[in-house]
């Protein structure tokens, strides 16, 4: 299992703003398409994880520290 680079809130917000549908995995920061921008804890098909989350909903987390 690869650990990719977290994304940037820049790029979150493109990725919103851009209507993408797509969300990261917290645990290995893969991207993952078709994921509502409120996803939470969907699984993750690289590490197994219940960890990919819509954009806007990482936006939110990372704005509250929780991420
Ligand atoms: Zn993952």
């Amino acid at each position: 299992m690869k650990i990719k680079k977290r994304p940037s809130m820049r790029t979150l917000m493109r990725h919103v703003e851009a209507g993408s549908d797509s969300g990261y995995c917290i645990r290995c920061w893969t991207l993952h398409h078709a994921i509502e921008p409120d996803a939470k804890a969907y699984t993750c098909s690289n590490c197994g994880a219940h960890a990919v989350y819509g954009c806007e909903e990482l936006i939110l987390m990372q704005e509250a520290n929780e991420i």
